[in-house]
């Protein structure tokens, strides 16, 4: 079966071929005007969508080297996402299903997040664990089979992606500031300032205190040294860092245990974090977990994770009518 798969949900446009549960392209179209404005800007997202959806899809079918004739169905992001982002994507996956006369199917992004796992070998046997971080969600999900998934734990406030951008905010630097703080974070040293660890006795998150926590840190030191920040930027990067990725995965490790699962997994934004990455490896050795970490291009936003949750759709006849409709908070 050939799959075309279309994301929208935020501010990448991405078209990706998946031919016999194999991605053979990939393309995604960044939008860089939200910069200007330090964070995605709802509107601006949408009218770049559509400037940007026909010609991803155009080079994603060159790239394949197929025809559009041979493609079998069109996946797409349903949700969740901004509504007007959404509908860009919605609206060209109906008009391609219908023009060409193919099944149209419907995707959870959330889902796709996790589904990138099956991209490429090795895959995890149900039931696994994954840590979703992205820049709206952070969820530890119990993955039971392809579209059987129970979120055991969320954030109860900001997401891990929030922490990380916010953090780039306080710090002065532009956005978005999750991979930059990462950066910074390899030059510095993870010990230097302790930030607190949220006290929450279940599988849930908060991140907000810990943004405050920065935010009167910043305040404080800069009124005695105005040069606090560019004198301490990657001691600073490195010790926020070693508490996000402390907090994420002193939950995982518990989630593991009260599940008594070994296979545990990272997916979403977040999971690019060269420091996640390192620490999900080394916890792994400790607790004698398999680690299942997507490839870059897969963890954050992109539609081949679409097009193979599509894939698995396609095989289960798993279809949509004309009549969906795009959703902006949508549960599993
Ligand atoms: P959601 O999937 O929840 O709808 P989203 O699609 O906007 O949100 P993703 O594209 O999956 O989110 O992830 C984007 C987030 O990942 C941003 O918050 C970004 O800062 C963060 N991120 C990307 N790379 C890194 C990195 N190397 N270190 C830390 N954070 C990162
Ligand atoms: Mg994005
Ligand atoms: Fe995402």
């Amino acid at each position: 079966s050939v799959i075309l798969g279309i994301e929208s949900s935020c501010d990448e446009t991405s078209a990706s071929v998946c031919i016999d549960g194999k991605i053979v392209a990939n393309i995604i179209a960044n939008q860089t005007i939200h910069e200007l404005y330090g964070g995605v800007v709802p509107e601006l997202a949408s009218r770049v969508h559509q400037q940007n959806i026909v010609p991803a899809v155009h080079q994603a079918i060159n790239v394949a080297k197929i025809h559009k004739k041979q493609i079998d169905a069109v996946a797409f992001t349903r949700g969740p996402g901004l509504l007007g982002s959404l509908l860009v994507g919605t609206c060209f996956a109906k008009a391609f299903a219908l023009a060409n006369n193919i099944p149209l199917i419907e995707v959870n992004h959330m889902q796709a997040h996790i589904l990138a796992h099956f991209i490429e070998d090795p895959k995890p046997t149900f039931p696994f664990l994954c840590l979703t971080v992205s820049g709206g969600h952070t969820q530890i999900v119990l993955v039971k089979d392809y579209f059987d998934m129970e979120i055991v734990g969320e954030t109860l406030d900001d997401a891990a992606g929030e922490a990380f951008d916010k953090t780039a905010k306080i710090l002065g630097l532009p956005y978005p500031g999750g991979p930059l703080v990462d950066k910074h974070a390899k030059l510095g040293d993870p010990n230097r300032f302790k930030f607190p660890e949220p006290q929450i006795a279940d599988l849930n998150f908060s991140f907000s205190g810990l943004k405050t926590a920065i935010l009167y840190f910043v305040r404080d030191k800069v009124a005695e040294n105005p040069n606090f920040l560019e004198q301490n930027m990657d001691d600073i990067c490195a010790s926020v860092q070693s508490r996000i990725i402390s907090i994420l995965l002193n939950k995982l490790k518990k989630a593991a245990l009260q599940y008594g699962i070994k296979d545990v997994s990272i997916a979403g934004g977040v999971s690019a974090n060269s420091g996640l990455r390192n620490s999900i490896n080394a916890m792994a050795q400790t607790e004698g977990w398999n680690v299942f970490i997507p490839k870059f291009e897969y963890c954050t936003d992109n539609a081949a994770m679409i097009a193979i949750a599509g894939y698995y759709k396609f095989l289960k006849g798993d279809f949509a009518g004309q009549d969906v409709a795009p959703m902006a908070r949508m549960p599993f």
